[in-house]
């Protein structure tokens, strides 16, 4: 059977041109383990971006196995309006303990973008049951990302995603992100006074009191190329949004679970949202499953004799599969058990320095940046004037088919590359992805 063939008859990949699959057929992936993924031929892949983000521990995990089938065994679904299950208990219990302070209530559903439209509505009804009914409207950062469904592009920036659907989306409040990379006030991000958080100022005093919430990729803007800003930003945010009392939403998707070196990105601020959507690395990338958290403030605006009608009505039939539940329990045992979050916190020294040895003074590299196991290198015709490349060269993409050949998934965002490895990659598995990576810069670039 010709696999790849078959496919292309039936099946639309995600966030795809399918004429590019021509010339680059669907790999078909038969097996994984760890940080390697082996297609049907026997060719082996460094999973350097963990399949998209979500796969935290690696793949095929013996401990994940276990709870899954374990689980499987027992229990595979149960609505969840009205019953429960001790998975799902269980797994609040523990995510309590961790999660930034304040945040005590959770609201199951099934992926990142549902996730994201949760919070919207229930920051909107939030303001609506408290009487603020002039609070409409939702702010975000430009160049952010939050997920595909249309109240989480409308909250999304990226014109690649939501330029087409414009007329279909709500109107919202947008503020220039901080740009470190390009950063108009001339500053660097390890030192600045975030003087860019003043186009946030401006628009809290122009929309602030029309404002229901705020949306944000806390310190890494994923999908608009990795790019990072500082903590200090997101505590004057907290600041801001309580004087204008708006509702801070944190996006948590990409950044959760030890992704930037701690176990959520808003821990370096030492700061709290009133609202964090998580997915992705939840259940080690196993299972399609997303929580939104909120506080006992939020939660209690809905609390009232049915008929008051101020219950929010929101539901998903997959809310808190106990599968997913089971699978993020051992997650978070394995992260505590193993101290994955303080070894790799090591192993991110070693890739960053690795990485700035090989490429740093590459002449279209401008910058490789980083936060915890996430480092991202962005290419540019000049590096002086920082100038990126024609996006319509692809040089990217380029890059990208040259590094499957040498067995790298190494998925760009447009002219940045970046590694987003699985937390328990090691030292020689980093080599060989490294070793491939520059090998394939070269042969495009040079
Ligand atoms: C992936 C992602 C989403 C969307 O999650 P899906 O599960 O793909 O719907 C939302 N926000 C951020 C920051 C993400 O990285």
């Amino acid at each position: 059977m010709d696999w790849q063939k078959e496919d292309l008859k039936y099946i639309w990949h995600p966030c795809s041109q399918m004429k590019d699959y021509e010339e680059l057929p669907p790999i078909i992936i038969k097996s994984g383990q760890g940080v390697h993924l082996t297609d049907i031929d026997g060719k082996d892949y460094i999973d350097i971006v963990s399949s998209w983000w979500c796969n935290l521990l690696g793949h095929c995990n013996l401990k994940i196995n276990k709870a899954i089938t374990d689980q499987l065994n027992t229990l595979e679904h149960v609505i969840f309006a009205n019953f429960s299950h001790t998975p799902a208990i269980k797994l609040c219990q523990r995510l309590a303990d961790v999660v930034p302070a304040g945040l005590t209530k959770f609201n199951f559903s099934d992926n990142g973008s549902a996730a994201v439209e949760c919070s919207l509505k229930m920051a909107f009804q939030y303001c609506y049951q408290t009487g603020n009914t002039e609070k409409t409207k939702f702010m975000c950062l430009s160049d952010g990302y939050h997920g595909e469904t249309i109240g989480a592009l409308s909250v999304g920036t990226l014109d690649l995603y939501a330029k087409i659907y414009k007329p279909m989306l709500m109107d919202t409040i947008r503020i220039d992100a901080p740009d470190c990379f390009r950063c108009p006030y001339g500053k660097c991000r390890d030192d600045c006074e975030c003087e860019c958080f003043k186009k946030a100022e401006e628009a809290f005093e122009k929309h602030g009191k029309e404002t229901a919430g705020m949306i944000i990729e806390p310190l890494l803007q994923g999908s608009a190329g990795m790019r990072i800003y500082p903590p200090l930003y997101l505590k004057k945010l907290r600041a801001l949004c309580d004087e204008y009392g708006v509702i801070l939403i944190a996006d948590e998707i990409a950044t959760g679970f030890g992704r930037t070196g701690k176990m959520f990105a808003f821990d370096h601020a030492g700061v709290s949202p009133d609202i964090m959507c998580i997915s992705k690395g939840l259940t080690g990338g196993y299972m399609p499953m997303a929580i939104t958290i909120t506080t006992d403030k939020i939660y209690n605006a809905f609390y009232s004799d049915y008929n008051e009608g101020k219950a929010f009505m929101h539901s998903h039939t997959y809310s808190g599969n106990p599968l997913g539940c089971s699978a993020a329990l051992a997650v978070l045992d394995i992260l505590n058990e193993d101290k994955i979050i303080e070894k790799a916190d090591k192993t991110a020294v070693y890739l960053h320095g690795a990485l700035q040895d090989a490429l740093g003074t590459h002449k279209n590299v401008g910058e490789i940046r980083h936060i915890g196991l996430i480092n991202a290198i962005e290419l540019c015709e000049d590096t002086i004037t920082k100038k990126g490349f024609d996006t319509k060269l692809r040089v990217g993409y380029s890059i990208y088919k040259k590094a499957l050949e040498h067995g790298l998934i190494l998925r760009p965002l447009g002219n940045v590359l970046y590694f987003n490895p699985p937390l328990i990659i090691e030292k020689n598995d980093i080599d060989h992805a490294i070793k491939k990576c520059v090998q394939s810069i070269h042969e495009i670039l040079d």
